[in-house]
C-alpha cells in the first residue's frame, strides 16, 4: 500500500499503525490487536482482521521466512505465510485450544492444524466422535466441516522452534479474548491441548466473563474445572489433554483413545449430542 494512502487510512482507523516490521505478504497490515480485535462484530470479520496482524516483529519474519524457503516435500507449493485464524462455525459450544500453528502445517495451508501430523491425530478423533465431518484436513478447499466445534490458538503465527515469547504471546493475546466474546453464547466447553495453551487461556477467561478459580486449576490430562460466568449465564468447562504433537502421539502418551475421551467429556458437559 502507498506510504500516503497507509497515512490516511490510519487518520480513520487507529489499528492501521505502520508494522515495526514490513511484511511482503500483508498488503493491508492491522499492527494493534488491542485496538482492531474489538472492532469485529463477527467472527468471520475477526478471522479476517486476524490474517493481516504484523505485530509481532519475529513472528512476521519468521512466518515469512518458511513461506519462502519451504520445506522439500512442499516445495511446489504456495504457503500461507500470514497468521492463521480459528475454524469452526460461529455456533460452536466446544472450543479446542493449541498452541500455535505449525510453520509447515497451518503456515502454509492457512487453517489451524491442517496438513500436519498432529491435525491428523485431531481431525480423526474429532471425526470419530461426531464433531468433524471427514477424518482428513489438507488444505483450505478440502470441505472439511466442523459441528458445534471450533479451534483456535493463543497465538495466531508460527514461532520459530514452536515457542512463542511471553510478550508475543499477550500482544497476541486481544484476539482470543474478542473470539471468545463472540462465541460466548454458545460455548459451553474448551478442551486445552497442552499446558502452554492452560496457561495461556486462564488470563483470557478471567479478562472476560468466567472467573478463575484460586489458586488456579492446574494442567493435567483429563483436568476439569468449572468456571463461574460472571454475566449470569451459563459456566464454562474447561478440560485439559495432552498436545496432540508428535512427541506425545508417537511415544504413546496420548493415544487415539485418550483423545477421544476428552472430546466425548466435552461434548457430554455442553450438551452436543
Ligand atoms: S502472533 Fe498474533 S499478534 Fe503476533 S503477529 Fe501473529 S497474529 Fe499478530
Amino acid at each position: 500500500m502507498p506510504t500516503t494512502l497507509r497515512a490516511a487510512a490510519a487518520l480513520f482507523c487507529n489499528f492501521w499503525e505502520v508494522p515495526t516490521t514490513p511484511s511482503k505478504l500483508v498488503a493491508d497490515p492491522v499492527g494493534d490487536p488491542a485496538s482492531a480485535a474489538p472492532t469485529a462484530a463477527r467472527l468471520a470479520e475477526l478471522d479476517r482482521l486476524i490474517t493481516r496482524c504484523t505485530a509481532c516483529p519475529r513472528l512476521v519474519s519468521w512466518r515469512e521466512e518458511v513461506a519462502e524457503v519451504k520445506r522439500a516435500a512442499f516445495r511446489d507449493e504456495e504457503y500461507w505465510g500470514r497468521p492463521v485464524p480459528g475454524f469452526g462455525p460461529p455456533d460452536a459450544a466446544i472450543g479446542i485450544v493449541g498452541l500455535a500453528p505449525a510453520a509447515h502445517g497451518g503456515n502454509r495451508t492457512g487453517r489451524i492444524f491442517t496438513g500436519d501430523r498432529s491435525g491428523d491425530v485431531l481431525f480423526q478423533a474429532l471425526y470419530d466422535v461426531g464433531l468433524a465431518s471427514q477424518p482428513e484436513a489438507h488444505h483450505l478447499d478440502d470441505g472439511l466441516e466442523l459441528f458445534r466445534t471450533r479451534i483456535t490458538a493463543p497465538v495466531h503465527c508460527a514461532p520459530p522452534a514452536n515457542k512463542p515469547t511471553p510478550e508475543e504471546r499477550d500482544t497476541c493475546r486481544p484476539w482470543l479474548v474478542r473470539e471468545l466474546d463472540l462465541l460466548r453464547p454458545t460455548l459451553r466447553a474448551v478442551v486445552v491441548l497442552g499446558a502452554f495453551g492452560w496457561q495461556a487461556l486462564l488470563p483470557v477467561l478471567a479478562d472476560a466473563v468466567w472467573e478463575v478459580p484460586r489458586p488456579r486449576p492446574k494442567f493435567g490430562h483429563e483436568a476439569h474445572a468449572q468456571l463461574r460466568a460472571t454475566d449470569g449465564g451459563a459456566p464454562l468447562h474447561l478440560l485439559g489433554c495432552y498436545h496432540v504433537s508428535q512427541q506425545n502421539t508417537f511415544t504413546g502418551k496420548l493415544t487415539p483413545a485418550m483423545l477421544r475421551g476428552v472430546l466425548e467429556r466435552a461434548k457430554e458437559l455442553a450438551g452436543v449430542r
